[in-house]
Formats: structure tokens, C-alpha cells, sequence
């Protein structure tokens, strides 16, 4: 077992010594199953959340709504998730009402996949209701019980099940992909901030090429914000190789490179996701340094700009269209500009004032922008003398 099992086992075994079951649910048995790193221990048990409280001195109510309880232990936090049925539905997404239960067999009818759908004591037993073990060793997603219900019933599932088939490089079941197609509509009414993160996780993943022909061929990809033109823009997207993504923000700035070119739209399309800010900034910047990595005219100004690590995310998109260029070549010009940052400037406003003619206005934050550009570009040294002799002559020729 894996440490963080390990860990957590002392936890399980006094849920059970007061009388409870309690198992190892979700990514993490399927992930250990199957020998990949894990992320995070999702415990169920039979306990109340009430109960899970009365057990251990140290719990944190952190979603208590739908049964969870933290439980701390020498410093790590293990989330303990009573069995819960759902049922309601009625707006495709997220049930009317969660029900605890006392059966694992209720729970794990409830979760998506068959992979998704294993439970594990405490000993490392594997109890397996529905073939997860067998799909998960062929590779393969399959929905537990009837597709195109379970899909009805949440339709990010969908979103889900492509996201694993990039992120596991799984293939999809036959019936599992019917219901996808004949369910595809429904992705409009989730949260796009839900399937975002989904999209995120597939293009991440270890087969995006995988991923986005189930987005595509499924139809889910009309139904995301700013999507539906794109068919066989995505289906380009398909056939690339070497896939090298590990940034959200790399994610974005390879859509928008690929289908919103321009700044303002690239604003406009990660709005409609619900980007943060920053992820729009950076993606606009990542973007134009794509476009000049690729047309190979990478000026300094750009460099400067842009900044190293989005240097290497703009690289990396830019490796994915076939630019020949090297991260070692890009990032040693950035390495080699005489500034990394305003700060470094040898002149600042305040001195220009003192030790110039200037007076306060806008001229003097143009004529400091392009002090900056000139040591950037190299055309004048970084040493304040020659600022302030510069500065003296762009003032004068105004
Ligand atoms: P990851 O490796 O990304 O964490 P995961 O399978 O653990 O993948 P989570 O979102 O952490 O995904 O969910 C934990 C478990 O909860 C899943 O394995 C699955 O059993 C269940 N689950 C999550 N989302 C859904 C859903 N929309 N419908 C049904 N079951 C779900
Ligand atoms: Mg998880």
C-alpha cells in the first residue's frame, strides 16, 4: 500500500473498532490499483458524520452538508465521507438531495465508472461490485449501471469520461460512448466552471489526442463556451504529437492561440470560461510569444516582456506546432538581456526630475518607457550617466 494508505489506516481502524466500516473509495484505490501516484485519500464509511465526530478529538465540519468530515491526525487532514445515496436530478446536475445510507453497495452504485466505483479496506482488500478490477486492467471506462441514465442524471460524467481517457489513456465502452452522443446537449445546463476544470485535466492528461476525439466525435465540444466552430480546428489538435502540456494556463493559451488569435477575443473566450484575470493575462502574453517563437523574430522587447516561465509555456506550445526552436536557445536570449525587470532600471522617475529639466506630466513616463526599451534593446548601457544623458536629449527633441 501506498504511504499515504498507510497513514490513513489508523484512522479506518478506529472507525471500526467503534463499530463502523469505513474504505478507501474513488481516484485513489484506482489509482493505487493500478500502480500510478495518488493525490488525495478519499475515505467512506458507514458513520454519521455526527458519529465520525464523537470517534476523534480533532475534525473539521469541511463539507458537512454532503457527509464529509476532516478528520487531523499528526498534522494531515483525511476527508471521511459517509455513504450517501442521491437521488432528484431534476436539473441534470447535482442531486435534489443527498441521503446517508449505512450500505458501501448503495454508495458505490452511485459513483460513475466502474474504476471509479472500487473500495478498499483497511488490509488492502478490494471489494469490486461492478468489474472495475477487469475494466481497469483492459483500459477501459465504463459507466456502472445503464449510460444513458447515469448521464441523464449528471451530465458532467461526460465530461468526466473523456477527461479519463486522456488522463488514464483508457478507451471508452461502446454503450458508455452511445450515451455520451445521445446525451451530449445536456453538457450546456453543468457549470462551466465544472467543465472546465475537466477540460483542463484532459488536455493535461497522458493522451490528449485520445481525449479530444471523444470531445468531438460525442458532439460535447458544441455544447462548451466558444467551441461549437471549431470541429475541425480540435480535430487538428487531434493529430499533434509530443504532447508536453503541464499548466492550466498552457491548456488556454493553446486553444487561443489555435482559435482566438487576437487579444481582445482571447479576452472575451476565457470570460465565457470563467477564467481568472491572471490566467487571461498571461494567456494574451503566452500568445504573442507563440507567435513570434514560431515566425522566429523573437524580439527583446518581447522576451522582456513576457517574462521566463511564461517563456517556457510559450515554448512549449510552440514546440507543439513544429517550431524548431530549443527552450535552451529562447531562454538563453531572455537570460541574456542587460534587464530582467523595471526595477533594474538605473534611472527612475524621481531621479529624472531631480537631475533633469523635466517637469512631472506624461513625457516623463514616456521618455522613462523608452530608456527601458533602449537598455532592453541594447542600444543604450544600463548605467545612470547615460540615462540621464539620454533623457536629456529625447526631452529636448521632444
Ligand atoms: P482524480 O484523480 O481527478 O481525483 P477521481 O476519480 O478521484 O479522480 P474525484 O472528482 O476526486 O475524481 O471524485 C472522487 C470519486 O467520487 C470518483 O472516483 C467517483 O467515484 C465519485 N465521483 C466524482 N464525481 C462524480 C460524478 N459526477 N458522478 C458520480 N460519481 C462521481
Ligand atoms: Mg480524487
Amino acid at each position: 500500500l501506498p504511504v499515504e494508505f498507510e497513514r490513513a489506516r489508523v484512522i479506518m481502524q478506529q472507525i471500526e473498532a467503534a463499530g463502523f466500516e469505513a474504505y478507501f473509495v474513488g481516484g485513489s484505490v484506482r489509482d493505487t490499483i493500478s500502480g500510478n501516484l495518488i493525490h488525495d485519500v478519499d475515505i467512506a464509511s458507514s458513520a454519521y458524520p455526527e458519529e465520525i465526530k464523537k470517534i476523534f478529538t480533532h475534525t473539521v465540519d469541511t463539507g458537512i452538508d454532503h457527509g464529509t468530515v476532516m478528520v487531523l491526525d499528526h498534522g494531515e487532514g483525511y476527508e471521511v465521507t459517509t455513504f450517501r445515496t442521491e437521488s432528484g436530478y431534476q436539473d441534470f446536475r447535482r442531486p435534489d438531495s443527498v441521503t446517508f445510507v449505512r450500505s458501501l453497495s448503495e454508495d458505490l452504485k452511485r459513483r460513475d465508472f466502474t474504476i471509479n466505483a472500487l473500495a478498499m479496506r483497511e488490509n488492502g482488500e478490494v471489494i469490486d461490485l461492478f468489474n472495475g478490477l477487469k475494466d481497469l486492467k483492459n483500459g477501459v471506462i465504463r459507466a456502472v449501471g445503464t449510460p444513458q441514465q447515469r448521464f441523464h442524471e449528471d451530465a458532467l460524467r461526460m465530461m468526466r469520461a473523456a477527461r479519463f481517457a486522456s488522463q488514464l489513456d483508457f478507451k471508452i465502452e461502446s454503450k458508455t460512448m452511445a450515451g455520451i452522443e445521445a446525451n451530449a446537449p445536456l453538457l450546456a445546463k453543468i457549470a462551466v466552471e465544472r467543465t472546465r476544470v475537466e477540460l483542463e485535466k484532459l488536455f493535461l492528461g497522458q493522451n490528449p489526442a485520445d481525449g479530444i476525439e471523444v470531445f468531438v466525435t460525442t458532439g460535447l465540444f458544441k455544447y462548451c463556451p466558444m467551441l461549437a466552430p471549431f470541429e475541425a480546428d480540435l480535430r487538428q489538435l487531434a493529430t499533434l504529437s509530443e504532447w508536453n502540456l503541464s499548466l492550466s494556463t498552457e491548456v488556454w493559451a493553446l486553444l487561443s492561440y489555435t482559435f482566438y488569435f487576437q487579444n481582445k477575443q482571447i479576452g472575451q473566450f476565457l470570460r465565457a470560461w470563467k477564467t481568472s484575470n491572471q490566467v487571461i493575462n498571461d494567456t494574451v502574453q503566452i500568445v504573442r510569444a507563440v507567435t513570434e517563437i514560431l515566425e522566429e523574430e523573437q524580439s527583446p522587447m518581447m522576451l522582456f516582456q513576457t517574462g521566463r516561465d511564461r517563456l517556457v509555456s510559450a515554448n512549449k506550445i510552440a514546440l507543439l506546432f513544429g517550431g524548431e526552436l530549443q527552450t535552451n536557445d529562447i531562454l538563453a536570449h531572455y537570460d541574456a538581456l542587460p534587464i530582467k525587470n523595471k526595477s533594474e532600471l538605473k534611472i527612475d522617475g524621481k531621479q529624472l526630475l531631480q537631475e533633469t529639466e523635466l517637469q512631472p506630466g506624461p513625457q516623463l513616463g514616456t521618455i522613462l518607457m523608452q530608456l527601458e526599451q533602449a537598455v532592453v534593446n541594447g542600444t543604450i548601457d544600463n548605467q545612470h550617466g547615460l540615462l540621464i544623458e539620454a533623457a536629456r536629449k529625447m526631452a529636448k527633441e521632444g
